[in-house]
């Protein structure tokens, strides 16, 4: 160990309760494990603080260091940002729980809650809360940044349902934000990311438990750039209630094909009837459709394993025209592998939120366009990455400003496309906060925003 590691045992032993890990505690590799094995960083220690005063003591231990501090809730983050390479983790993972207020309709969730620990919660109670659609993800990063699920058209982003949060900041200052207490805090932790200190508690406004007539159609062959015409027409004129993403894909057996992910608030008769132009589609052999509970739909994505390789990278888009469809269906004609192009289609309710809400950038786009690449090999690298910058930039001439989704951020995202997630207006006000709740951007294992000036 070196003297500055040692030196920062020494101190955090002193002032923290919880677990202190640094290498080569045994448990140090597995604590650091991130979802992206390309983005194995090693933090130079690994903090399990026990409850908010230990998080705001291992805060002031890292700025007595001059450490960089990097949080990690469900340890989903794409782009490695919750194993940061060099600074101090705050590890919450294992704050997990939720308390549903059935009177306030609302639920306070601990900041290391994965979706299913909200979803058991709330759905007990007969509500739920639009968040995401795997449900180990943690409801944190997801949140922050944005969150888009099966409701959301119509109940908007995961951010939009933040209605309070309790925040321990730089300066080791627990500040319990809501409408009422630092408003500008709130409206930057709704999309604005980790960047303004430790969230230690969420809480959602619920909407009622959800009944869904959903699943999946497979389809492939010819006819695949009309049926994600259908598609894209489909959800412009589609009430809020529906929620559609499409996934094109190659496999051996299929070839090119794509998939329509349904999700509708509705029953089984109107669905139909809703979907026809895609059930009566030619390229369909498979439907997979059927009334199901809220954690039925939350379930159905089988959760992802750590330590796959993982380079993501879209566009939040302003239009979905043909060629958008075309650009989606010649990106999987060149997959290796099982990389695939996705579209999380928007409308409704998360397009009639006021913007100035939340800092969120992606509200106005009608999908989130991305090339999800996932592999194993390490020697495969260079194919996978050039795989998917060639499909974000064959979607970048309908970006809404040349940005993405910040949830799904490549692991070498630019300072230039993390601003252009946001309107400048907008990126200049995170800019502020910033500046005010976080000056030495100590939170910077993030899509970073520099503190103004
Ligand atoms: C398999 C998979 C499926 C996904 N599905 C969806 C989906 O359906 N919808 C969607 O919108 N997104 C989805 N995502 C993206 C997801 O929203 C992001 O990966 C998000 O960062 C995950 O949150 P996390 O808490 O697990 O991440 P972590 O890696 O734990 O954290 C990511 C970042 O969030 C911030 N953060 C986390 N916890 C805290 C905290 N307590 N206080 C302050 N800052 C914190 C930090 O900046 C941290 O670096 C998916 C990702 C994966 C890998």
């Amino acid at each position: 160990m070196t003297d500055v590691a040692s030196d920062l045992e020494s101190l955090l032993e002193a002032r923290v309760r919880g677990q202190v890990l640094l290498p080569p505690d045994p448990g140090y590799d597995a604590a650091r494990m991130p979802f992206n094995a390309m983005a194995a960083g090693r933090p130079i220690a690994i903090v399990r603080p026990v409850d908010t005063r230990d998080v705001a003591a291992t805060i002031r231990a890292a700025a007595e260091a001059d450490l960089g501090i990097g949080v990690r809730c469900g340890g989903h983050s794409v782009a490695g940002h919750s194993t940061p390479e060099g600074g101090l983790l705050i590890d919450l993972s294992g704050w997990r729980g939720a308390d549903v207020d059935p009177v306030g309709q609302t639920v306070d969730a601990l900041g290391g809650s994965r979706l299913m620990d909200l979803d058991a919660a709330t759905a007990a109670f007969g509500f739920a809360v639009p968040t995401g659609t795997f449900v180990d993800t943690g409801i944190t990063g997801l949140t922050l940044s944005g969150g888009i699920s099966y409701l959301v058209s119509s109940e908007g982003f995961a951010c939009d349902a933040l209605v309070g949060a309790e925040v321990v900041t730089a300066s080791g200052e627990v500040v319990d934000v809501d409408e009422a207490h630092e408003p500008a805090l709130l409206w930057a932790l709704r999309g604005g990311g980790g960047n303004f200190g430790v969230v230690t508690r969420l809480r959602y406004r619920l909407t009622p438990l959800p009944t869904i007539y959903g699943g999946h159609l497979r389809y492939r062959g010819d006819g695949l750039v009309d049926l994600l015409e259908r598609v894209f027409a489909l959800d412009r004129e589609a009430p809020d209630e529906l929620s559609l993403q499409a996934l094109t894909w190659r496999t051996e057996a299929d070839g090119v094909g794509a998939t329509v992910m349904v999700a509708w608030r509705g029953d089984a008769e109107s669905g139909d009837r809703l979907l026809a132009g895609l059930l009566d589609h030619p390229a369909l052999y498979e439907r997979d459709l059927r009334p199901m509970s809220w954690l039925q739909i939350q379930a159905q994505n089988t959760p992802l394993p750590f330590g796959f390789r993982n380079y993501w990278k879209g566009h939040f888009v302003r239009e979905t025209p043909a060629a958008l469809a075309e650009a989606l269906v010649d990106a999987a004609s060149r997959v290796t592998g099982s990389d695939f192009a996705l579209a999380e289609l928007m409308h409704g309710k998360a397009h009639r939120i006021a913007a100035e809400t939340a800092a969120f950038g992606g509200r106005h786009a009608v999908a989130n366009v991305t090339a999800v690449a996932i592999w194993s090999d390490p020697a495969e690298d260079a194919d996978h990455v050039a795989w998917a910058r060639s499909t974000a930039a064959s979607v970048e001439p309908w970006s809404l400003r040349g940005g993405g989704y910040l949830n799904y951020s490549e692991v070498d995202q630019s300072a230039a496309r993390i601003a252009a997630a946001f309107d400048p207006a907008t990126f200049a006000r995170l800019r502020d906060v910033k500046r005010r709740f976080d000056p030495d951007n100590r939170f910077r294992f993030n899509a970073n925003i520099a503190p103004a000036g």
